[in-house]
Parts: structure tokens; sequence; C-alpha cells
């Protein structure tokens, strides 16, 4: 039990832009309207509390992770494809770490660069539209909490796609299921393609338009491969991403400032991974900051970067119980000393973190 005194509010409401100064309690692992008796006292004079920031987009396999993630003030993290479920699902939701969501495996095609050279089985492959539905409900048989489709790009060297109509079936078999869906794309064509699911994550870093309506761009990772590619890894990441050998993180940005301009719903996601296949590996928590960073540099204003971090997913994905500081809620919070809602660089500044009410960080 705490209550946190005196504290400038970032709510994560989409209706809130001016924080106002209040106390906020906490029993039981969830935020209360009055003070518990005995409640410990936190300052928070001078300093801002949010709600426990949510990555949509990570490959999760150990439990240190997700301890990193909660030192950073990532709460939640959406897990977007694992080439080991039995590493990555017991890792859901355990106390004191960030708290974690899996989508299984990715959907690809047959001969997928995915399952050739990124260690996926074979037997996830989805051959066309006919065997959506199966391939659907074996991923909720296996706990799956939403559909992950990876898009590729046939015309990209290494790899095959799905048919326009396999991800359509794809997406109609999980909204049959109740379940969302998310769609890797990362050029322009499959960006039109991915535009059928609920969520696409990355963005084309070739200058082109795309249909999403709700984008995860992960630009930490876009950036990475960016300045990757063309040095060292450029065979590798070329092989295991597909992507077009022009690339320029200008247009990345671009993408998202054009997103967000048009009033498509983004999202904050870092690919945070620890996966010796990938072209780039984002550092769990840390790339959360810089993806805010980035978000702003792509023309969001720091409050609508933070909204795409706390309330924003929690709608997106129905995490009901979190993403907003209001009595009920979970108590996943973020101290921070100063105000990033006009400084989105204070986010670093992190004096405490909890999850559920406990205490995952805390500054000297
Ligand atoms: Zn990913």
């Amino acid at each position: 039990m705490f209550t946190i005194t005196g504290v400038r509010v970032f709510d994560g409401s989409a209706s809130t832009d001016a924080p106002v100064l209040t106390d906020v309690h906490v029993s039981g692992g969830r935020i209360v309207a009055t003070p518990p008796p005995g409640a410990e006292v936190v300052e928070g004079r001078g300093r801002t509390l949010l709600p426990g920031l949510i990555d949509t987009h990570v490959h999760v396999e150990r439990r240190a992770e997700l301890a990193e993630l909660a030192r950073w003030g990532v709460t939640t993290a959406l897990d977007m494809g694992s080439p080991r479920p039995a590493a990555t699902l017991p890792l859901r939701h355990l106390d004191g770490v960030a708290d974690l969501f899996s989508a299984v495996y990715p959907a690809v095609a047959p001969g997928s660069a995915t399952i050739r050279q990124m260690g996926y089985p074979a037997h996830i492959a989805v051959p066309g539209a006919a065997d959506a539905q199966a391939w659907v409900d074996a991923r909720i048989a296996e706990g799956a909490d939403y559909i992950k489709i990876a898009v590729e790009d046939p015309r990209q060297p290494g790899t095959t796609g799905l048919s326009p109509a396999t991800v359509t079936a794809l997406v109609e078999a999980a909204h049959a299921r109740g379940l969302l869906t998310v769609a890797h794309a990362v050029t322009a064509a499959t960006h039109r393609i991915a535009s059928v699911a609920d969520v696409v994550t990355h963005v084309p870093i070739q200058a082109v338009a795309s249909g999403a309506r709700v984008v995860s761009p992960t630009l930490t990772m876009m950036r990475g491969i960016c300045d990757t590619v063309g040095r060292r890894f450029a065979l590798r990441a070329l092989a295991a991403l597909r992507i077009a050998p022009r690339m320029d993180f200008a247009h990345a940005l671009g993408s998202v400032r054009r997103l967000h301009a048009e009033g498509a719903t983004v999202l904050a996601g870092t690919d945070s991974n620890s996966d010796g296949t990938a072209p780039f590996s984002p550092a769990f928590g840390t790339s959360m900051h810089q993806e805010l960073r980035l978000l702003v540099d792509a023309g969001l204003s720091p409050v609508e970067a933070l909204r795409a971090a706390t309330s924003v997913p929690a709608k997106v994905f129905g995490l009901d119980d979190r993403g907003v500081v209001a009595p009920g809620k979970r108590a996943d919070l973020l101290l921070v000393d100063g105000d990033p809602t006009t400084d989105i660089h204070s986010t670093v500044r992190i004096a405490h973190v909890w999850t559920a009410g406990v205490t995952a960080f805390r500054s000297m």
C-alpha cells in the first residue's frame, strides 16, 4: 500500500492534455480512490506519474528480458512471435516483471525465410486460404492472445509470401474467434495487403504510401536495419527480412508522419529481441524510450507519443485493466523526474516503477 503525493499525472487518457497535481493511492495491486490506512508515502513533487508503458512488439524468451523491460518502465509487453513457445509461453503474467502476452507462432507461407532461416518450425506454414481457420484454431489451442501474420514480399530474394486471399482468410478466421490480428509488413506492396489486419507492424523504408489504419511502426528497428544493411550485416539482413535494397530511415519517419497526419492510430513498439538471426536487436526497455523520441521526430506531440505507449495500445488490444492512471486499474506505474508531456527525453529519468503495485525498480 502506498500513496504518491503531490504528483503531476499523465493519466494516459485521450482527453487529458493538461496534467494536474494530485495524490495517487495503491492497494492490493490496484489504483484506489481513497488513501489506504497506513500507506507508505512516495514523494511525487517535481515528478510525473505515467501508466506503465506498453511495448506492442517484442520477442521474449527469458525472464531476464521481462525484468529489463520493467526496469525501464515497460510493464506490459506483447510478444509478436516466438520460434520456441515452450520458452516464451510460461513467461506470461509473472509477478514483478513486465506482463507478457503472446502470439505464439506467426503465420507464414511455405518456404518462407522465417522457417528456412529464423528457426521457426515448418508446420507453421499456411498453404492457402482454405487452411486459415485450422491454423488460427491451432494457435488458439496453444494459447495465443492474438494472431500474428507475417506478410512477406515474394519479390524479395530468399522468401515466399502469403497470398492476399490467405491473409484476408487468416484475418477473418481470427475475427471469427474474437481475436485481433497483427500483420508484419516492410515493403510498400505488402503494407497494402497487410492493411486488412487490425494492426500493421513496421513501416516501409521506401517512399511510399500505406493503407494502414493502426500501425506499430517499430522505428527503432527500422533505424537499426537502415544502419546495419550495407555494412557488415548486409547480406544476412537482406536474407532475413527480405527488404528492398534501397533503404532510407527518413522514409520510415516520413511514413509515420504521413500515417499520423492521415489520422491513423500509432502504437509504440520496438521489435526488441535477442535473436541471432535478426538483422538488428533493439535492447529490451531502453529502446522503448528511443521509440518515443523517434515518434516525436516523426511528428507526434510528446503527449501523443505517450498515449501511443499507454492508453491507445491498451484500447486496441482490449487490455481494459491498464494503460491509464485511474481507480480500479492495475497499479502499473512509472514515476519520472520532470515532465515528459513537454519533454519526451524525461521518460528515462526514472524514479520508480511498479508492476501491479510491486516495485520493479527504484532509483537511489
Ligand atoms: Zn518482430
